[in-house]
């Protein structure tokens, strides 16, 4: 065998044992820049990921730390896994969000997105733990609509807070999403899970959503009908 693709191989071996599973997979790990394990960002992707944008409450009264062996949970959702987690920070009691707020904010950040590019699928995280709560991501139908988007949101702010965005690798989100039914208490791992816990708009806003993006790119790409100034 040519030594040169034995050398390649094995670095790319080596690289494959060095990469983050899950930030691979989900484009962000519970450990953060402090993980182990190697976290670097694509050049060019498809898909932005913008962290912990939607402020969901954490699930209710979870108490976690670094070395805790046992897990408090006083809401319904219990979790029966127990790992080690990053130590609760704040916990203030913030209402949960409702189906028509959950809503109004998915629309607001649907129209937003889709001013970079066509959005080819939105997702937005409820999950319990810190690093993927509240996660928004968007894949576009090109690169160049996701680089756009990627460097104009890092300069942006959205609820008072500004937007931290990355470009990130997932293209097929089957791969990234957990399996488990939707329904919070459907996932037995619970906040531990490190997959992708989706909440959904109503099927109404979404089918209008799409329908109104379809609109528009049919409106620009039609000659006959000229653009607004
Ligand atoms: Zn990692
Ligand atoms: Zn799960």
């Amino acid at each position: 065998m040519d030594r040169r693709y034995q050398q390649r191989n094995q670095y790319h071996r080596q690289d494959e044992k060095e990469r983050c599973l899950f930030y691979y997979k989900v484009g962000v790990c519970r450990h953060g820049n402090k993980c182990s394990k190697s976290h670097t960002s694509p050049n060019r992707s498809h898909t932005i990921v913008l962290l912990n944008l939607v402020d969901f409450p954490r699930n209710a009264d979870v108490t976690t730390s670094n070395t805790a062996t046992t897990t408090t949970d006083e809401s319904d959702k219990s979790t029966q896994e127990t790992k080690p987690n990053k130590p609760t920070t704040k916990n203030k009691s913030t209402p949960p969000i409702d189906d028509k707020e959950y809503d109004s904010i998915y629309e607001d950040l649907y129209i937003e997105l889709a001013k970079y590019g066509r959005i080819m699928e939105m997702y937005i995280c409820d999950n319990g733990n810190d690093h993927l709560r509240g996660n928004v991501y968007v894949r576009y139908s090109s690169e160049q609509n996701a680089r756009d988007a990627n460097n104009e949101l890092n300069t942006r702010w959205f609820n008072g807070k500004p937007i931290y965005c990355d470009l990130t690798h997932i293209h097929d989100f089957g791969e990234a999403i957990c399996r488990k039914p939707e329904e919070k208490s459907g996932c037995e791992r619970g906040d531990h899970c490190n997959f992708m816990h989706i909440r959904k708009p109503s099927p109404q806003l979404q089918t209008d959503l799409e329908n109104a993006q379809r609109k528009k790119f049919q409106l620009n790409s039609n000659p006959y009908i000229s653009k607004r100034a």
